[in-house]
Parts: structure tokens; C-alpha cells; sequence
């Protein structure tokens, strides 16, 4: 039996026109799910495109933005127009294009159905939203990162702070804190100029960066004042963390103004302290180690 087409097909002229003007993917289906047209923005977005069946479509590489999970093939939104007459709106997923990139696409599927009411073909439509999400991102990064130095704001901290507070609580596992701030930076300043120690600040976040895990959270949160918040951590592990990265800077003198010190304050995470508490106790430890000449480490009791 001569199967029948989605009346579409026969696409007059300005119909052609349109679907290759429009600034999304439109893809047409038959009633196997197999692809018989796409339009010009949806081979651009897939990096060209597919004639398979709905029975193939775990050839398509896709995910779920919202778990990350894997599509399966029954899951496309086409796959349940075609089979189930559903119709999907919007499904935000990333892909995997036939040249290997990804995107990420809002995605949307439909049935077509001939007079009598029978699926006998599937509209679907993608919206490509790479840039704009990536955009997001780069924002939301930005909104959260000290332009300087490229560490983790106060106001990031705090949010990483109360979250990993949270779990420390919630999980009984060890969190520490580690407060430190350079020593005799106004000398630095003064002598060198607000250029070289701007510099110095750079240098001491990249260094302490590169010394601590990817789990660990630096952030500034003041002139010359920073924060390494240590998830998984007891107090003896992150004084042995505070005298490392102490004796990293020991070792690594800089040309312009020679070796930079630091005064670390360490103190370990009370379940059911405030967070105002739990910084007031690294902040006070800290003190002592400027009060005891700098260039040291302290632990709160
Ligand atoms: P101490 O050992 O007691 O910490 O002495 P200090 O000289 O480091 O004193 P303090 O920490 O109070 O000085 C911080 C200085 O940092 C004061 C301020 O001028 C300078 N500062 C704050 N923000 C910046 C910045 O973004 N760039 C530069 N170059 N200097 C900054
Ligand atoms: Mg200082």
C-alpha cells in the first residue's frame, strides 16, 4: 500500500519559502518517524542530517539538560509523536551532532494526522540555544568570581559556605576553614606601586589555587584577605594545608618584590555553629598568627 504523505509535502512554493527563512529547525516526519524533509536551519543545527526510521533512533545522541541522563531511543519527542500522538514543547537537551559537536537545543515534537484522525507523520521543531546558554553561564561566573584574581567572590562564598555548612551538618562529615591574609601588604603597595601589588595578589591566588584540590573553594574576600574552605577536611589536615601553601610562597620569591608571607587562621567546622561563628574563629586564629610576627600558622582550639 502506497503510503500516504503529510499533505505538507507537496509544499507549494511560499511554504518552501518561509521554512527555509525561519531561524529554527523544522523537520518533517512519516508515519514510520523516518525523516523526509528538514529545512535549512535544521541541517545547520544538527550539521546535517538523517533519513532513519523512529526504530533507529538511538542513533541520535542526546541528554536530558535537566538529569543528564541519556535519551533512549523511545524517548526522543519525535519518537512519541509518531507513536503515542504526544505533543512536546520545549524539551531543553543537549545533542550530539553528526560532526561530533554539541548543542543544546529546545525541542519540540508533533503529530500529523490525515482527515480520519491517524498519525501519519510527525512535525518536529528545534530551537538552537547554545549561545544563549553559554552566555548565561559565562554571566553567572562572572557574577560570581573576583575580577582580579579570578577566585571566588565574598558573595559566592558565603552561598559555598552555607552549602557546605549544611552538608558537613546534615552528613557528620569534617569541614575546615582556613583564613589568611599577606603580610605588610600596604608596604608592598606603597613601595612598588598599586600595579605590583595588584600583581602580588594574582600570584598569591594562582599559586594557592594550584596547590589545593578542585573540592577546595579560594575565593577574596577582602583587599588582601582570602578565604580556602576545605569540604572532607579536619583541623590537623588543613593546618597541614595552611603550612604547605606557606612554605609554596617561602620557595617561590617573585623578581619585583622578593618572597610573600601570609598569616593563615585554620579552625574546623562545630555542627550547629554559625557561619558567622565558624569565620569569627578562623578570623581570630588568623590574628594570632599576625600577633605571634606573621608569616604563620594558627589554629583556632
Ligand atoms: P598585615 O600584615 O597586618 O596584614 O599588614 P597589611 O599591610 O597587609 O595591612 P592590611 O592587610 O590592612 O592592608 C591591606 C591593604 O591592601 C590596604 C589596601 O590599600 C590594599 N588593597 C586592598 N585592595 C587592593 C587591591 O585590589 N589592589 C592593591 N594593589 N591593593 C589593595
Ligand atoms: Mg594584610
Amino acid at each position: 500500500m502506497k503510503k500516504e504523505m503529510p499533505a505538507v509535502m507537496q509544499m507549494p512554493e511560499l511554504l518552501g519559502l518561509v521554512l527555509g527563512a525561519l531561524p529554527v529547525g523544522v523537520w518533517i516526519m512519516d508515519s514510520d518517524g523516518s525523516i523526509i524533509y528538514g529545512n535549512p536551519e535544521g541541517r545547520k543545527i544538527w550539521a546535517g542530517s538523517r533519513y532513519i526510521s523512529a526504530t533507529d533512533f538511538a542513533e541520535y545522541k542526546g541528554w536530558w539538560r535537566s538529569t543528564g541522563k541519556q535519551i533512549k531511543a523511545d524517548e526522543w519527542a519525535a519518537s512519541r509523536a509518531i507513536r503515542a500522538g504526544e505533543t512536546s514543547v520545549n524539551e531543553e537537551i543537549e545533542i550530539e551532532c553528526f560532526d561530533g559537536t554539541r548543542k543544546i537545543i529546545l525541542n519540540s515534537a508533533m503529530p500529523i494526522r490525515n482527515d480520519a484522525g491517524e498519525i501519519i507523520g510527525g512535525l518536529i521543531v528545534n530551537v538552537d540555544i547554545t549561545d544563549r546558554i553559554r552566555l548565561e553561564e559565562h554571566l553567572r561566573n562572572a557574577a560570581d568570581t573576583d575580577e582580579l584574581t579570578q577566585t571566588w567572590n565574598r558573595r559566592h562564598f558565603y552561598e559555598l559556605l552555607h552549602d557546605e555548612t549544611q552538608r558537613a551538618k546534615r552528613y557528620r562529615r569534617p569541614l575546615s576553614l582556613i583564613m589568611f591574609d599577606i603580610d605588610r601588604f600596604k608596604l608592598i603597595n606603597d613601595s612598588y606601586g598599586h600595579a605590583v601589588g595588584d600583581q602580588v595578589l594574582v600570584f598569591v591566588s594562582r599559586e594557592t589555587q594550584n596547590e589545593v584540590r578542585v573540592t577546595e573553594h579560594l575565593a577574596r574576600v577582602g583587599g588582601d584577605e582570602f578565604m580556602l574552605l576545605l569540604p572532607e577536611t579536619g583541623l590537623r589536615d588543613a593546618v597541614n594545608t595552611a603550612e604547605r601553601l606557606q612554605g609554596m610562597l617561602a620557595n617561590r620569591p617573585l623578581k619585583a618584590v622578593g618572597a610573600i608571607s601570609c598569616s593563615y587562621g585554620v579552625c574546623e567546622y562545630i555542627p550547629g555553629e554559625t557561619i558567622d561563628d565558624f569565620m569569627r574563629r578562623a578570623d581570630e586564629a588568623m590574628y594570632e598568627a599576625k600577633e605571634a610576627g606573621r608569616g604563620r600558622v594558627a589554629a583556632a582550639s
